[in-house]
């Protein structure tokens, strides 16, 4: 079994019904609908740092990357 990706070990075990089930309930992650988790940035898929500001949807690592490309600029 592969143990780096859940989905993957969930592959190898759909045949056996309970022992999916199992395993759904308790390794794979839970959909979220609300909360900080919902929000990730659409360029690295990063959570942490997001910037909603101007309809960014960039984490503030990227923001950094794109943002002269972008149009903003640095004063000072
Ligand atoms: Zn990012």
């Amino acid at each position: 079994m592969t143990a780096s990706d859940p989905k993957k070990m969930l592959k190898q075990i759909e045949h056996k019904t309970a022992k999916a089930n199992k395993f759904r309930k308790h390794n794979l992650g839970k959909k979220r609908t609300c909360g900080f988790t919902t929000k990730k940035c659409q360029r690295c898929g990063r959570i942490k740092g997001h910037l909603d500001q101007y309809r960014l949807d960039l984490c503030r690592q990227c923001f950094r990357d794109v943002a002269i490309k972008i149009g903003f600029k640095k004063y000072n």
